[in-house]
C-alpha cells in the first residue's frame, strides 16, 4: 500500500486538534530518529523494516516513528523528614487512532523520556497486534520507589496523576501497573483521577485492586499469556514441555508468574535471577517453593536447593532450550547474542532484544517470539478490566482466562501464519501485522480538515 500524506503537512495533523489538551506539549512530526542506540532506537528501527514490508511511504513512517502526544511534568515531593525533592514524570501517547491511549506506568530510576516514547509505540502494536481497541501510551517517573516510602510513593503518584489528568481519563489514556508500580499505585491514581471529576472513574486506570473494579486474573495475566505463546512455540517446534529446561530473567510480576506456570506444564525451570543475582538448579528448581522463599527473602538468592551464579547475567548463557527474558530492555544485544544457547526466546519483558540481536538469532536459527505478541495477556486482560469496569459487571476467573488463552492462541496462529507465509521472523510478522491494522485506522480516518 502507498499514501500521499500531503506533502508539507505535519503527519500529526491527521486527526482533530480539538481533542488536544491544553497542557499538552508538541512532539515535532516527521523529525529524523535523534538517537541511534537505545530502546527508541530499536523500536523505530523495527517499525521501518515494517513500513518496507509494507511498501508504505516516508511521511506514514514519519507519523508512528513519532508520539501524538507527551507530556513532561515536575513532581515536587516533601520527603518524609521534610526536604523537598523534584522528580521528573512523563506520558507518551504514541498513537490514538484505534481507540484511547494504553499502557502501564513505570517507577525507575533509569525512566528516561525517549524510553517511555519506545514504550508506547511498543503498546500501540501490542494493542494492535491482540485486537484490543486502544492505541498506546506509556508513563515513567524518574525514581526508585523502593528507596522511598510508601507514603512518599503515594504522595509521588498522586502529584504525577493530578498533572497529567488532562490527557488521561476511560476515554482518552488508560494508565496500568508496570515495573515498580502496583495494584495501589493504581487505586491511587484512580482515586486521585476520581476527586477531581466528582465521583468514582472505575474505567480510568486498570489493574487495580479487585476491591476497587479491579478484574479477577488481571495480576497474572501477563505471565500466564508468556506461558500460552511459550507452550505454543514449543509444541510448533515439536518439543514436549517435560523435556524442556528454562532460564527466567527476573523474577517480579512476570518473570515469577511465567516461571510458575511453566513449571506446571512440566518445565524443568534450572534458572532464575532478580536484581540482585541469579540461582541455578540443573535438575530444575522448585518454583512453588522459590515463590515462598523470596516472599520472605526479598530476593532468589540463597534459596536452599541451588547455587548462586557469580554473574546475574551468566544465566543468559545457560545450555538451556527455553530463555525468557522478563526484566528490561537490551539485555541480548549485538555483543552477547552469540553465547546464548536457548533456541526458543520468549520476550516477557518489552523490548530485551535489540535488533542486531535479532540478526544473530535469526542466522543462528534461534526463534524469538516478539514482546509485542509474548506478554500482551497484560493488556487483554486490562481491556476485560475495563470492559467489566464500564458496564458494571464482572467476570468469573474462568471466564477471563479462558478469554485470554483464546486471544493469546488466536495472535501466536496468525503471527506464526504471516511468518511461516512470507518467510520472515516472528517480530517482524508481528509488527508488520500490527502496523498494517494501526495505519489502515489512521489512514481511513483521513486528514482533518
Ligand atoms: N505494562 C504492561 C505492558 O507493558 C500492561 C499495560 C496495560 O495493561 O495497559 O504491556
Amino acid at each position: 500500500m502507498t499514501t500521499d500524506l500531503n506533502a508539507g503537512r505535519s503527519p500529526l495533523d491527521l486527526e482533530s486538534p480539538h481533542s488536544i489538551p491544553v497542557t499538552a506539549t508538541a512532539t515535532p512530526g516527521g523529525e529524523a530518529p535523534d538517537v541511534d542506540t537505545g530502546p527508541l532506537a530499536y523500536a523505530r528501527a523495527q517499525l521501518s523494516d515494517a513500513i518496507a514490508v509494507l511498501d508504505l511511504d516516508q511521511g506514514v513512517y514519519s507519523m508512528l516513528a513519532n508520539p501524538r502526544r507527551e507530556m513532561t511534568v515536575s513532581i515536587p515531593l516533601r520527603r518524609d523528614n521534610g526536604d523537598v525533592e523534584v522528580l521528573t514524570g512523563h506520558r507518551v501517547q504514541h498513537n490514538v487512532s484505534r481507540g484511547p491511549g494504553k499502557g502501564g506506568l513505570r517507577y525507575s530510576k533509569d525512566v528516561t523520556l525517549d524510553e517511555v516514547r519506545a514504550l508506547a509505540m511498543w503498546m500501540t502494536w501490542k494493542c494492535a497486534l491482540v485486537d484490543v481497541p486502544y492505541g498506546g501510551a506509556k508513563g515513567g517517573v524518574r525514581f526508585d520507589p523502593k528507596r522511598y516510602s510508601r507514603e512518599e510513593v503515594q504522595r509521588v503518584t498522586r502529584r504525577y496523576t493530578s498533572e497529567i489528568i488532562p490527557i488521561i481519563g476511560p476515554t482518552q489514556d488508560i494508565p496500568a501497573p508496570d515495573i515498580g508500580t502496583d495494584e495501589q499505585v493504581m487505586a491511587w491514581m484512580m482515586d486521585t483521577y476520581s476527586a477531581s471529576q466528582g465521583y468514582t472513574v472505575l474505567g480510568v486506570t486498570t489493574g487495580k485492586p479487585l476491591a476497587l473494579g479491579g478484574s479477577l486474573g488481571r495480576p497474572t495475566a501477563t505471565s500466564l499469556g508468556v506461558a500460552h505463546v511459550a507452550l505454543a512455540a514449543l509444541s510448533h517446534l515439536r518439543r514436549r514441555p517435560t523435556a524442556t529446561a528454562a532460564a527466567v530473567q527476573g523474577f517480579g510480576k512476570v518473570g515469577r508468574g511465567a516461571a510458575r506456570y511453566l513449571w506446571e506444564a512440566g518445565v524443568k525451570v534450572v534458572a532464575v535471577s532478580d536484581e540482585y543475582g541469579a540461582i541455578f538448579n540443573a535438575g530444575g528448581l522448585s518454583v512453588p517453593d522459590l515463590e515462598a522463599y523470596v516472599a520472605i527473602s526479598g530476593t532468589v538468592l540463597g534459596f536452599d536447593d541451588s547455587e548462586d551464579l557469580n554473574d546475574r547475567d551468566a544465566l543468559l548463557y545457560l545450555e538451556v532450550d527455553l530463555l525468557i527474558p522478563a526484566a528490561v530492555e537490551g539485555v541480548l544485544h549485538g555483543e552477547n547474542a552469540d553465547r546464548v544457547h536457548a533456541s526458543l526466546i520468549v520476550e516477557g519483558a518489552n523490548g530485551p532484544t535489540t535488533p542486531a540481536a535479532d540478526e544473530i538469532f535469526r542466522a543462528n536459527g534461534q526463534l524469538v517470539v516478539p514482546d509485542i505478541l509474548a506478554n500482551a495477556g497484560g493488556v487483554i486482560v486490562s481491556y476485560f478490566e475495563w470492559v467489566q469496569a464500564n458496564q458494571a459487571y464482572w467476570w468469573s476467573q474462568t471466564d477471563v482466562e479462558n478469554r485470554l488463552r483464546e486471544r493469546m492462541e488466536r495472535a501466536w496462529h496468525r503471527v506464526l501464519e504471516y511468518a511461516a507465509t512470507h518467510r520472515v521472523s516472528l517480530r517482524l510478522a508481528a509488527t508488520v501485522l500490527a502496523v498494517d491494522t494501526v495505519t489502515t485506522a489512521h489512514l481511513t480516518r483521513g486528514l482533518y480538515p
